[in-house]
């Protein structure tokens, strides 16, 4: 026989707490208090398979849960002493909701079951308290009727308020037996109204009726929304509750009340909560009367709250974890009815953390088990002034895709960013969609917002690797940036105006708010001491702990020494990823680069005609060398300009790079720096068709002399811009295809990659280079530009190295290049998953193009998460573990990273835990989430121990 009732009172219970599959959160919890000898009404819980049973039966429940029920209660009736329905002694129970998991939004709970016309009159009796009795009753009435007959809680709140009126009465309490009476005829006049039948007076069909009422709140709209948004799975189902009663609400010597056993929002060891005398159920929290903070309890009924202290500290040491409780004081005497692991944010997280580990609570290993990774973030930005925030609306939301609170004033373009900043305002750069040289202006704002794109685009990318406040693909925002204005919900935002945006929800404000700066990231950068910083030390303190026993190591994907530096005080050993173009767009170098791209075809086939024509003239005799001499005058003649410009921009590029790397080495102090060489297609370097179709017109149209030459130079840019347009530029002329067609470039940057290593060598900080060739898909791509890096490598270091070791490897990120990995791994001497290109690639679905349907998916259940955030284990991770296998097959100590975003994503970071990888890269504000994911995904899964 399947068991679906659990018994608890008497000092003994059916369940425990780890049954809360079965018993629910609640359920598991009132049976753990009970067999702890705790003081909990009795009752018993109707499992979560009857609920099941329920949703799947389409409401025709099994003889058996009746039989089981009745069973129950008849027990509960003889311990008590009492017997439902009693018109002279009833006994009244509530009817309460349950899951694994606490879900607003579910079924409220239903109190004082049992009351009827003439039962109601049977406790006034008992208790020798009108007043008491009535009140109870009305409450009843109003919250069956709501709960399970589905009316209006405005109706009831409508007589209620109409009586107070009546008798002048402020407040519920102020009411007396004779006004209640009244409300009680009202209410059941509404309940006759709405459902045309009257209050149901049988406490066994009042049963029935909220049992059933709570198996289908499972169902609701609210519930489904809320469990879709919280990752909770459908098939849990809902326990219920029925518990006996007892009061709060019996006079000035009863209370009710909620609490925690620390502060859940700052951490701090203090006993929090509020109660309020001679009142039920949820008035605490209800904001009809102002509750009272918890220490004044002392005062009033001191044993009561001794008591209290006394049994959630225990109960904080049984459950190793801060504990939220709900509890009943009736003539002083306490009832616990509730205990749960608080929720807290992310700053309480890591101070309770550290806290119980002192305290003797936890082990080290297991307080790092308690903070949800991503909780960090909150740690490291800005955040919005609560209360400011909570009275503040929300005018439209986006995606959250870099966290941090930001305010400032908008601006539509990256020059009118770096211009109103440079007078001194804070400004939030709102632009449709940004591009690569949108960086100045990025770099300046407080906050990114924009109206398309996803958690990928590259206002994410560059807003989390930045630590800005990002909120993507803000559908709601019309932006017209020409007229420097934007439209959002029938308001009108014209630049200057301040808004706000908070990267952590994706809610944008339309108004300035106050925000605080992060006190770990004072102390990162340097501008607070330690020591002045217990919340950092703490934060070090745990993520030390992490340290120790996590087996993936962790790098950071940086381009510049500011990054790096960042990286490394966040606990980063090592780049996983340098994008060497990112620099490309600094404002001095982006001429010198449109230069080399212009020039970079007729320049390099200059190059090779020439150096084919010098090799035959070594060998030639006679005639010959007089027709290979004219042919080279030829070649000179037709290629010689374009020659020098490709080699002329190079060479200026080259000490820009030099300075570049040079910098990260320093900053990273010997661990590991992972270069990768020119990865994207040529024109993202150019201005776009359009636009410079447009400037040519204008130019032509206003005439002049200087305008004609300037025409001249735009329309050459134009050809080069037409002769580089590419119809599926992700798929075209990039990665080391662009280093293997112009050689001279990856030649350029691995000669400035080893001048620097030799440069900083030479000052006795240790270096540890490793070039890295991008979208290898064929193990001969990565032979040839392996070859041109060596040629310089010897060249620059010489024959003894000049103490400089260096790798040269390759990113696995086109799907051939995982299922071929043993070929790769011949010739690699590392590899480096580029899981944001194998997610594109795997998947056939661009990154730029995917958030129109992206979205559709996850919301129709097509796919659970977006690809782009969290790995998808069972495709993309397939092509990552072929990978690692293969390379590892060919060579079993192949050193293989990751450098995608999924990095620092705390599900992939556990993925890559348990394929085998050696390190995770991510953006240098992630580091702290990956140290503490990494060290989780160890403690549940250990390798290597
Ligand atoms: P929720 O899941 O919304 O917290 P609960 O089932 O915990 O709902 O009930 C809310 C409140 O109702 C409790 O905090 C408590 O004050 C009151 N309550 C529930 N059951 C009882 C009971 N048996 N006796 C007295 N009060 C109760
Ligand atoms: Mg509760
Ligand atoms: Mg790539």
């Amino acid at each position: 026989m399947t068991q679906y009732v659990y018994f608890f009172g008497g000092g003994k219970a059916d369940g425990n707490k780890d049954m809360k599959d079965l018993l629910g959160g609640k359920g598991s919890g009132l049976a753990e208090m009970t067999n702890a000898g705790l003081p909990v009404p009795p009752g018993f819980t109707v499992s979560t398979r009857a609920c099941n049973l329920y949703m799947e039966t389409g409401g025709r429940l099994p003889a058996e849960v009746d039989e089981q029920i009745e069973k129950a209660l008849a027990r509960l009736e003889q311990l008590m002493g009492k017997k439902l329905g009693d018109p002279a002694d009833p006994l009244l129970v509530s009817v309460r909701s349950g899951a694994k998991f606490s879900m607003p939004g579910m079924m409220d709970t239903i109190l004082n079951l049992g009351l009827n016309d003439r039962s109601v009159l049977g406790l006034k009796a008992k208790t020798g308290n009108g007043r008491f009795a009535k009140d109870s009753y009305r409450r009843f009435i109003q919250m069956y009727g709501n709960v399970v007959l589905g009316i209006d809680k405005d109706k009831f709140e409508h007589e209620l308020a109409a009586i107070k009126k009546k008798y002048r009465a402020a407040a519920d309490v102020d009411l007396d037996e004779k006004a209640l009476d009244e409300v009680i005829a009202r209410y059941k006049a509404v309940v006759q109204k709405e459902t045309g039948r009257p209050f149901p007076q049988d406490p066994r069909e009042q049963l029935r009726g909220a049992r059933d009422a709570v198996f289908k709140s499972w169902g609701n709209p609210r519930a489904v929304t809320y469990r879709k948004l919280n990752d909770i799975p459908h098939d849990l189902g809902t326990a219920v509750n029925v518990q006996t009663m007892v009061f709060g609400n019996m006079g000035e010597n009863s209370a009710t009340g909620v609490g925690f056993t620390r502060n859940p929002s700052t951490g701090a060891k203090e006993f929090y909560g509020e109660f309020l005398q001679n009142a039920q159920g949820e008035d605490v929290v209800a904001g009809t009367r102002t509750p009272h903070p918890i220490a004044e309890l002392q005062k009033v009924m001191p044993e009561a709250y001794k008591q209290l202290r006394e049994i959630t500290t225990r109960l904080e040491r049984h459950y190793k974890d801060v504990q939220d409780f709900e509890f009943t004081i009736q003539e002083n005497k306490l009832y616990m009815l509730q205990t749960r692991n608080g929720k807290r944010t992310g700053l309480a997280a890591i101070h309770i953390a550290v806290d119980f580990v002192e305290e003797g609570i936890l082990t080290p290993r297991e307080a790092v088990m308690k903070v949800e990774p991503q909780a960090l973030d909150q740690l490291l930005h800005p955040i919005f002034e609560p209360k400011q925030r909570a009275k503040a609306e929300t005018a439209a939301k986006g995606l959250p895709a870099s966290p941090g609170a930001a305010t400032g004033a908008v601006v539509f373009t990256a020059d009118d960013a770096v211009a109103w900043s440079q007078k001194g305002k804070r400004v939030l750069l709102v632009r449709m969609e940004t591009v690569p040289d949108d960086i100045h202006g990025m770099s300046v704002a407080q906050g990114i917002l924009t109206a398309t794109g996803g958690m990928t685009s590259h206002a994410a990318v560059v807003g989390r690797q930045m630590g800005k406040p990002s909120v993507v693909g803000c559908g709601a925002l019309h932006i017209d940036a020409k007229g420097k204005k934007l439209k959002v919900g029938g308001q009108v935002v014209n630049e200057g105006d301040a808004i706000s945006i908070d990267g952590s929800t994706g809610d944008v404000i339309l108004k300035e708010m106050p925000t605080s700066p992060s006190e770990v990231l004072q102390v990162v950068a340097g501008k607070l001491k330690p020591e002045k910083s217990v919340l950092y030390q703490k934060f070090e303190k745990l993520l030390g702990w992490a340290d120790e026993i996590r087996r993936l190591g962790i790098r950071a994907n940086a381009d510049i020494p500011r990054d790096a530096k960042v990286a490394f005080a966040f606990g980063a050993r090592g780049i996983g990823l340098c994008r060497t173009e990112h620099m490309f767009f600094a404002q001095d170098r982006l001429p010198q680069v449109v230069r080399m791209i212009l020039a970079a075809a007729r320049g390099q086939r200059g190059l090779d005609l020439t150096r084919r024509l010098k090799d035959r003239l070594k060998e030639a005799r006679g005639s010959q060398t007089a027709e290979i001499k004219k042919e080279l005058a030829k070649v000179q003649k037709e290629y010689g300009k374009h020659v020098a410009d490709y080699t002329g921009a190079l060479k200026k590029l080259l000490p820009m790079q030099r300075a570049d790397f040079a910098g990260l080495f320093k900053e990273m102090h010997g661990t590991p720096v992972t270069i990768r060489t020119l990865d994207p297609p040529l024109h993202e370097f150019l201005p776009k068709r359009e636009e410079l179709m447009v400037q040519v017109a204008v130019l032509r149209a206003k005439g002049g002399a200087r305008n004609k030459a300037e025409v001249a130079r735009k329309e050459k840019l134009l050809r080069a811009v037409e002769e580089l347009h590419e119809f599926n530029p992700m798929l075209g002329h990039r990665g080391c295809r662009l280093g293997i067609t112009y050689p001279e470039i990856t030649r350029m940057q691995a000669r400035a990659i080893f001048e620097a290593a030799v440069q900083v060598a030479k000052k006795g900080i240790p270096v540890k280079p490793e070039v890295m060739i991008p979208l290898v898909g064929h193990v001969e791509e990565l032979k040839r530009q392996k070859q041109i890096v060596i040629e310089e490598a010897t060249a620059v270091l010489g024959k003894d190295g000049s103490g400089v070791e260096y790798l040269v490897g390759t990113m696995i990120e086109v799907p051939r290049g995982a299922v071929t990995a043993d070929e790769i791994a011949r010739e690699a001497e590392f590899f480096s998953f580029g899981t944001n290109d194998l997610t594109q690639m795997g998947f056939g679905l661009s990154r730029d193009d995917a958030a129109k349907f992206l979205l559709y998916y996850q919301e129709h259940g097509i796919l659970e998460k977006d690809p782009f955030v969290s790995l998808d284990a069972g495709g993309v991770g397939q092509l990552v573990e072929i990978g690692v296998q293969k390379g590892r097959k060919v060579k079993p100590d192949l050193k293989v990273g990751v450098c995608g975003e999924h990095g620092g994503d705390p599900s992939s970071i556990h993925f890559f835990h348990k394929v085998g990888l050696n390190y995770v890269s991510c953006s240098p504000y992630r580091v702290p989430i990956a140290r503490l994911a990494a060290a989780q995904a160890q403690l549940e899964k250990p390798v290597g121990d």
